[in-house]
């Protein structure tokens, strides 16, 4: 099958019966609902950038599993070409979107998988990987968006899964049967997962022995029988129900999404079961997804940050204050900051390897770097973003305001749209409106329903500060470091 556009993805959308819940109801049309759709167009972007011959060299490869076209996000990355081509995509989706357009997790995760699946059976002499390899080719065939799903709600975290008073707290299989297992537990925040066709489901940490029955890993399209997600809400989403939503929005036509996704007992065909109790590659694949996710926000984040720090330059330009040399060093500092997380993205690339599968693997420790880089500076580019805009981006008035007619009863007998724009004028020859809009789209970044993607995704997705710590203290070498030091310094022991 030829690639989608992002219609045709959205069309395939409506066909899943996906139950979606939110507000404590259901949502019957969820492909069309208001607060949902923004999501979904950010999906259809993948699709649309493919499409796009400005950006098909980047978007479009050739699969190693069939010799068929395929969108980047369905590959298994061939070289340290590819690893790159992927971060410079996500960066390029960054700037287009200004969001999480959450098909990268489906991409790690299958790159994660494959090489994990290989190393499964070459242990135990199980068919994992033929397996996922027949999974894969339907999904890059069909072109479709999968949801890797990593994050368990995880409980008492001084427990272990199988120490929990709720078994259920860390996904898990419940029955084994011959023709396949049947799965319940939950993944939390699970990003794009009402917008993907299918999940591909991981362990969320490593596994003792004893918690085997919590080693598992398997896929399931997004409407099987038990399964339900319920939508996470976003700071300020109900203003995408307002009448006419526009300037108020900051950015209309994209937006990221999670979900918590629940397992009541869903069925697995044996075909679709990738790990099933061995308990030692849940810490391998664990570590492989968490490492491409890691890289990846030295992609998507960096694409953020062009959109923030332009229109940071906007906003100061809108107020008439582009000249001021404070102001240029403050873009200056955004700059230089967004331009390190890309070299960390460039730079785990650049320094991968081939796994024992052949598809390649990030370097680990430069993974971690860059995330860890990405906990933090996306929070000053944001501070100095507000620095410039000023206080209006969270107290100037409604859309509806602006755009009123009617009359305040005072001797100038001016309407509230005529007052708010004689008030909110800027630099001379700039429009009320496209000042407005600077405005808001900052303040959706920095703090309304995008600031989920750009802020505290960048501090919690693809694992908390403390998780690239933990592997950076692993991966750093330490005992290296100290030889090198007593060779230096001639210390003899
Ligand atoms: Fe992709 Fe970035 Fe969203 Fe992760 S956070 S799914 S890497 S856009
Ligand atoms: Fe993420």
């Amino acid at each position: 099958m030829a690639l989608m556009t992002g219609e045709q993805y959205i069309e395939s959308l409506r066909s899943l019966k996906t139950q979606v819940y939110m507000f404590g109801e259901k949502v019957e049309n969820w492909v069309d609902h208001p607060i949902i759709r923004p999501s979904i167009n950010c999906v259809a972007a993948t699709y649309d950038f493919a499409d796009n011959p400005e950006y098909s060299d980047l978007a479009v490869v050739t699969s190693n599993l069939t010799g068929n076209k395929i969108n980047r996000f369905t590959n298994l990355h061939q070289s340290t070409e590819d690893l790159k081509n992927k971060v410079k995509m996500q960066r390029a989706l960054g700037q287009i979107t200004a969001s999480c357009f959450q098909r990268c997790v489906g991409m790690d995760a299958f790159n994660a998988t494959f090489s994990t699946t290989y190393e499964i059976d070459k242990k135990y002499g199980t068919d994992y990987h033929e397996r996922f390899k027949k999974f894969l080719i339907d999904v890059q065939d069909n072109d479709l968006t999968v949801d890797g799903a990593m994050t368990d709600p995880k409980g008492n975290r001084g427990a272990s899964p199988s120490g929990q008073e709720d078994p259920d707290l860390f996904v898990r299989i419940v029955e084994e049967r011959e023709d396949g297992i049947i799965v319940s537990g939950a993944k939390v925040h699970q990003t794009g997962s009402i917008n993907s066709h299918s999940h591909l489901v991981m362990p969320t940490q490593a596994m003792a022995e004893a918690d085997s029955k919590y080693a598992v890993a398997f896929s399931c399209p997004s409407d099987a029988e038990g399964l339900f997600m319920i939508y996470g809400r976003q700071s300020c989403d109900t203003r995408k129900l307002e009448k006419d939503a526009d300037v108020d929005l900051g950015n209309k036509k994209y937006g990221g999404q999670e979900a918590l996704v629940v397992f009541d007992n869903v069925f697995i065909p044996n075909e679709n079961v990738y790990l099933k109790g061995e308990s030692e590659f849940a810490g391998m694949l664990v570590e492989r997804f968490a490492g491409y996710h890691r890289q990846s926000y030295g992609g998507c984040k960096v694409g953020v940050g062009d959109v923030v720090i332009g229109a940071a330059a906007l906003a100061a330009e809108y107020n008439g204050a582009q000249k001021a040399s404070h102001i240029k060093d403050k873009l200056i500092e955004m700059t230089h900051l967004n331009e390190t997380l890309y070299c960390c993205g460039i730079a785990c690339s650049a320094e991968g390897y081939a796994t024992e599968a052949g598809n390649y693997q990030i370097d680990l420790l430069l993974a971690n770097v860059c995330k860890q880089n990405v906990t933090r500076f996306p929070y000053e580019i944001v501070r100095l973003a507000e620095d410039i805009a000023g206080g209006l981006m969270v107290t100037m008035p409604s859309q509806a305001d602006f755009r009123s007619d009617l009359k305040i009863p005072t001797e100038s007998g001016k309407t509230i749209g005529e007052w708010c724009n004689k008030f909110f004028v800027g630099a001379p020859g700039v429009s009320v409106e496209n000042r407005m809009r600077v405005m808001r789209f900052l303040e959706n970044i920095c703090l309304g329903a995008a600031a989920v993607g750009y802020r505290t995704e960048s501090m919690h997705g693809a694992g908390s500060p403390q998780a690239q710590r933990i592997m950076i203290q692993r991966q750093g070498n330490i005992e290296g470091k100290k030889a090198f030091a007593k060779k230096v310094a001639g210390i003899v022991e």
